[in-house]
């Protein structure tokens, strides 16, 4: 397999223990030569500081880093003292987002994700390379299908220079998603975004909440696994890559994986595409 572009997804670990443990992972990954490692945000900023901490981690080990950033409840002020922040650090990407409500905070006004991209560019010129959120299967709140692309194509309007999308496990909906963009007059990268399967139980739960479809074949062959974890890594391993070679023969012009901060599945799935 031709070597694409790939960068590897972190969340920012809780205790001095789990950091230990994702710095081991990120060595391991590293391997790879990503081009970059990202780290989520969580919603309402309640990850701020321990994202920032790894971020800076990260980099200081002299790595590209991209941290996720989104207004949540903060100040244009607040955001923008943030990224003053990553900027002095040496920090030159971010991954732009509008973020989703956080249970139990208070109700404020979410900022779309065009608004955070065009606020980056005009306090920041073209110091961040920005990446956006972009959905093959639509997002949950979106007006319809069309509407959705619009708003991505107004993220590329606003500045941003690519775009990672939600997981999918229907590279149909990927390519037909292209055509769209294509349509639409989007022209910037679009990156498939990989999520390895390595628990059910999780992966449904997650993807009823984030709008993500597990085709109905897949659901019931990963159901029948059972207790059978070995099983159910090996077999979500074989699909996940089979998923990403179709993704690569059809253009796709990298990759994007959810490592939910584990090597192993996403080294497996790399193992079979013949990049490790
Ligand atoms: P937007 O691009 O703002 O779009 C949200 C919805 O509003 C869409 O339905 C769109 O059609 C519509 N819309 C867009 N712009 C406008 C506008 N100006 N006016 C009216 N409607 C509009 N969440 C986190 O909390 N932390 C993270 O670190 C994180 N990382 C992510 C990384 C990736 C690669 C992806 C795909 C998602 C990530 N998310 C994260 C989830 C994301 O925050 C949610 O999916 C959120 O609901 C939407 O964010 P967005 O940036 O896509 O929003």
């Amino acid at each position: 397999m031709q070597t694409l572009p790939i960068s590897f997804e972190f969340f920012p670990p809780k205790t001095p223990e789990g950091r230990d443990k994702l710095l081991a992972v990120r060595d391991r990954l590293a391997a790879l030569n990503p081009e970059y490692f990202s780290v989520t945000y969580g919603a309402g900023g309640s990850t701020r500081d321990n994202t920032q901490d790894i971020v800076t981690q990260i980099h200081r080990d002299g790595y590209e880093v991209a941290p996720h950033l989104s207004f949540g409840g903060d100040t244009r002020e607040a955001v923008i003292a943030l990224l003053q922040r990553y900027r002095d650090t040496g920090v030159r990407r971010v991954v732009a987002l509008r973020g989703d409500m956080p249970s139990g905070a208070g109700i404020h006004k979410l900022v779309n994700a065009n608004e955070l991209v065009a606020m980056i560019r005009e306090h920041f010129g073209d110091h961040f390379r920005i990446s956006v959120a972009a959905y093959p299967e639509i997002h949950p709140d979106a007006e319809n299908y069309s509407r959705d692309i619009y708003w991505l194509g107004e993220k590329f309007r606003a500045g941003a220079d690519s775009a990672i999308t939600q997981y999918f496990y229907n590279a149909d909906a990927y390519f037909y998603f292209m055509d769209e963009c294509a349509r639409q007059g989007i022209d910037k990268p679009v990156i498939p975004g990989i999520m390895p399967i390595t628990n059910f139980q999780n992966l449904v739960r997650f993807s009823d909440t984030c709008g993500a479809d597990i085709p109905r074949w897949l659901r019931h062959k990963l159901a029948g696994f059972g207790e059978d974890t070995e099983g159910l890594r090996t077999f979500g391993e074989e699909v996940v890559a089979q998923l990403c070679e179709r993704l690569r023969e059809g253009g796709a012009p990298g990759f994007h994986f959810y490592t939910m901060n584990q090597a192993d599945a996403t080294l497996g799935i790399l193992r079979h595409l013949g990049i490790v």
